[in-house]
């Protein structure tokens, strides 16, 4: 029996408004992969309106919560319970108080929002063209640097995602701006996601990007893999070109979370 995929942390449903298909076809979709574990990790409701038209309200919640219990059963793939929680200035009061009364098996943490922009949506992409690109990743790092030090979260989500729409920076400012993140992320014990949703996209690669992966290695910061799926047809997408990535960073083991604990597992 060939090793199966690593479990996918990171799918959506439709209660977030710009997903499609139910739940038990993104399990259906897993299984048809070879994947034994999967995590949904829809978008966060959030109690200010923040970003209400890509997520679902708060009074969505108990039908996500529902949807999800519906498909814990005694077969394969296992279902986990998490969230895509996003991290933006005053966040905190509401989500330190919220996640841990949810009993959620894992939390994923992102940014999304650079102040009042959405930096990665398609609807927000002409103001790239006003912007300084090299200020925009510095702004967002420091924003990861934020998100770690609130230690509300268990892994990051999309760790270098301003390159989505392919707005790169040199190597060296890449490295410059990202390692305080990186720093601040090993020393809040969290973890990293390996999203796969950038081969969808103009950055045509994984987040993070190699450069990145092994900075994160010397750092003994543990991966988790994720298809950031939308439908189910995206579920597990090139997991494979994603696993050899994470060989090449020096990676030989993915991570398991179960109630927010994680567990190495053999890649
Ligand atoms: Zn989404
Ligand atoms: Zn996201």
């Amino acid at each position: 029996m060939p090793t199966p995929l690593p479990p996918d942390y990171h799918l959506h449903t439709p209660l977030c408004k710009h997903a499609v298909g139910a739940p038990a076809e993104y399990r259906a979709a897993a299984h048809a992969r070879g994947i034994e574990e999967i995590c949904f990790t829809d978008h966060v409701p959030t109690p200010d309106a923040y970003d209400a038209r890509h997520r679902m309200a708060l009074s969505d919640f108990p039908t996500y919560r529902e949807m999800i219990a519906a498909l814990q059963d005694e077969n394969l793939p296992k279902v986990h319970f998490g969230i895509e929680a996003d991290y933006y200035e005053g966040c905190e009061d509401f989500l330190r108080q919220w996640l841990p009364a949810q009993n959620f098996d894992l939390v994923l943490g992102s940014v999304h929002y650079l102040d009042d922009w959405g930096f990665d949506s398609p609807d927000e992409l002409p103001r790239w063209s006003s912007v300084d690109v090299p200020s925009v990743w510095r702004n967002y790092f420091d924003c990861v640097v934020r998100l770690a030090n609130t230690r509300l979260f268990d892994v990051v989500g999309h760790f270098d995602l301003p390159k989505k729409f392919g707005h790169r920076i040199s190597e060296t400012t890449l490295k410059a701006a990202a390692v305080p993140a990186l720093d601040a992320v090993a020393a809040a014990g969290m973890g990293i996601e390996i999203n796969t949703s950038g081969y969808r996209r103009p950055a045509k690669e994984q987040y993070p990007a190699v450069l990145l992966l092994s900075l994160a290695r010397e750092r003994n910061i543990p991966i988790c893999f994720g298809s950031d799926a939308h439908q189910p047809e995206e579920v597990g997408h090139e997991f494979e070109t994603a696993i050899a990535v994470a060989r090449v960073a020096g990676y030989t083991q993915t991570t398991r979370f179960e109630k927010r604990r994680p567990q190495p597992l053999a890649l």
